[in-house]
Parts: structure tokens; C-alpha cells; sequence
């Protein structure tokens, strides 16, 4: 059978069965967005890794390399953000055609630096070889979070809020832009363009969220808010009911989908690559919550409630429902 009929999250199930041989140190392998292991008294260790491939997951011609690296390690900082922990430490594997140069892939390092130190992340090894065509970059990233505090994709439960930590759908739609040749207002192009090539891990959300003690669950939405909200539904055993009205929708981007011809709830509910967080907080744990993101100049957004009936449903400004079917990334789809 073939990847794209298979599916990349039916694979990874498959696979899981054959990997675990050692249960002291275990707190949580495949499955969430951190492998967590015990580590010492206080902490957990995390460590996740994702790897960038030239044609799949950028083009050469739409990003500049400073960019590519910052970008490379911003997504692995985004899942240590969603387990509710700080980074700590960086591997970096490249693969690299003979026909770049040098300078491309020091100009990447730079990029990767200018996240790693407000991080405070050092890289600290990795691997360099040689590619027939493609250049891919692998990072793998650890972690630590107090123990008590990690926060896995199982605990929702219904009647906890949804919330997200920022816009949804700008990525997508700046993908869209980056590949279409419309004439377009500098400003929103800047904005949504800006939220594909240049996210940011979410971490001192990720930690309000852990410290909090009301956060039951959270993933980092890399796929797309119907992937990843299935992720928690399905791991916590829950269904969910978003209200689009509640959807945070920037001018910019309802603008582009006009632009686009495109449904601005298409790309908010199945666009991917947003690197925000979304969650499960208790509702009595809202305010609280809220007051401490402000306080730290950061927003939140509660889009709708964990429910026991399986499947995600929209209610859009009606008051009409209708089940959305997860069509986020998959990448053999
Ligand atoms: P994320 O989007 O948060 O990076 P993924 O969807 O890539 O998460 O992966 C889901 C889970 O599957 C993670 O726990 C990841 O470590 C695991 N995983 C993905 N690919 C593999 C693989 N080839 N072998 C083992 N585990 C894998
Ligand atoms: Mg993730």
C-alpha cells in the first residue's frame, strides 16, 4: 500500500506497537507533540524533532534562508511550547545538494541563531551530508518542564473551554499569496505572508497555560485547527463545538480570502502551520487565565467547549451546526 492511501497518522499508529522495549523513564512516547521522560526530581526532560523538506515543505524561491533556519527551529520550539515547557538544546541535520553554497547554509545557521538566543537554546551537534537534489533540515530539540506541569493531548474533558493562543488561518492564506501573483495592499500581505515565513513558538503562552494548574490539555496547531483538534478529541476520548463567531478574524485575512475567492473559514479551520497553541482550560480557570496573559502584553481566545458527543462541530452565526470533517495536513495527502 502507498503513503497516500494509507495516511501519515494511520502509519504512525501502525508502527507505535514496535517501539517501546523499556518502561523506567517513560512518561509519554509516540503520540503527543514531546516525548517526555523522567528526568530528575524536579523536571521532566522533553525532546521532539521535525524535519523541513525542500518541495514539501518550502521552496527554495519563497524564503530566504535566515528565514528557513528560524523557521526550522521555531516549529520545534512550538511543540516544546505546547507540552508547556522551555527549550534547552538543539541537533541540527542537514542534507545539502552540491548546488548550494556554503553561504546558504551559514546564512540558515544565522536565522536559527537569532531564535536560539532569546531562547537562550544552544545547538549542540547534529549531522552534514549530501543531497542528489533537495536540501532538508532535520532539528531535533529538548526540553524541560517542572513535573506536575506537562501538558499532554489526553486530558480534556467536556465542559473545559477551547482556547487558542492566536490567529488561525493567516499562515495559509500568506502561503497562498506567496504563490499567487494577485496585486496585493503591502500592509496585509506583510501580515499574512509574515505569519507563514516567520512564526514563533509559543512558549511563555505554553507556560501561563502549565503554571496555571487549569490547562487539561494542549497541542501546538501545526496541521490545522480540524487535525489538531481531533488530536485532543480523540486522545482525551471528547468531542468538540467551536462557534465561528468567536473565530479570531483579522481584516487581513478576510480581505485575502476575498482576494483568493477562497471561504476565510476554509483557512482558518483547515490551513496549517499557525505554530499558536490551542487547549482545554477548566472554566473556572478563565479569567485567571486571561488576566495573566494580559498582564504579559499575550492574547487568548476561547473559541468554543470540549463536549462527551464524539466529532467537532461548527455553529456558524445562524446558529446552524454542521460537522467538520478534520482536513487539515497530512503529508501523503
Ligand atoms: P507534531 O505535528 O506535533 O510534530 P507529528 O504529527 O509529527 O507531531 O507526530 C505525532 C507523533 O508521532 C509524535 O509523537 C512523533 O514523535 C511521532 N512520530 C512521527 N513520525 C514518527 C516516526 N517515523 N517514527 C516514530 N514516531 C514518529
Ligand atoms: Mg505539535
Amino acid at each position: 500500500m502507498k503513503f497516500r492511501h494509507f495516511g501519515e497518522f494511520r502509519f504512525i499508529d501502525s508502527i507505535a506497537p514496535l517501539c517501546v522495549f523499556r518502561d523506567s523513564g517513560l512518561i509519554q512516547g509516540i503520540g503527543d507533540d514531546c516525548a517526555i521522560i523522567d528526568f530528575n526530581s524536579d523536571n521532566y526532560l522533553l525532546i521532539t524533532t521535525d524535519m523541513m523538506v525542500e518541495r514539501v515543505h518550502f521552496n527554495r524561491d519563497w524564503i530566504l534562508p535566515q528565514l528557513l533556519g528560524a523557521k526550522a527551529l521555531s516549529t520545534n520550539v512550538s511543540d516544546i511550547a505546547a507540552c508547556g515547557g522551555v527549550p534547552q538544546d538543539a541537533f541540527i541535520s542537514i542534507a545539502v545538494p552540491d548546488s548550494l553554497d556554503v553561504e546558504y547554509v551559514q546564512d540558515l545557521y544565522t536565522g536559527m541563531a537569532e531564535v536560539a538566543k532569546p531562547n537562550l537554546i544552544n545547538i549542540m551537534g547534529g549531522d552534514t551530508t549530501g543531497s542528489k537534489t533537495d536540501l532538508v533540515i532535520n532539528v531535533a530539540l529538548t526540553g524541560r518542564v517542572p513535573k506536575g506541569q506537562a501538558l499532554l493531548r489526553s486530558g480534556a474533558r467536556a465542559g473545559d473551554l477551547i482556547v487558542v493562543t492566536g490567529p488561525l488561518g493567516e499562515s495559509a492564506a500568506g502561503l497562498e499569496l506567496l504563490s499567487s501573483d494577485i496585486e496585493q495592499d503591502s500592509a496585509m500581505r506583510n501580515q499574512l505572508i509574515d505569519a507563514h515565513l516567520k512564526p514563533r513558538g509559543h512558549v511563555a503562552q505554553g507556560r501561563i497555560l502549565a503554571e496555571s494548574g487549569y490547562c487539561t490539555a494542549a497541542i501546538d496547531v501545526s496541521d490545522g485547527l480540524s487535525s489538531d483538534l481531533e488530536h485532543i478529541c480523540k486522545q482525551s476520548g471528547v468531542g468538540a463545538l467551536i462557534h465561528a463567531e468567536k473565530l479570531p478574524m483579522s481584516t487581513a485575512l478576510v480581505h485575502a480570502s476575498e482576494l483568493l475567492d477562497k471561504d476565510v473559514l476554509e483557512f482558518i479551520v483547515n490551513g496549517g502551520e499557525d505554530y499558536v497553541l490551542l487547549a482545554a482550560l477548566d472554566p473556572e480557570g478563565f479569567s485567571n487565565v486571561e488576566m495573566r496573559f494580559h498582564s504579559q502584553g499575550l492574547e487568548i481566545w476561547t473559541i468554543g467547549v470540549f463536549i462527551e458527543t464524539p466529532g467537532i462541530q461548527l455553529i456558524d452565526t445562524n446558529d446552524d451546526s454542521r460537522e467538520i470533517i478534520p482536513r487539515g495536513w497530512d503529508h501523503f495527502r
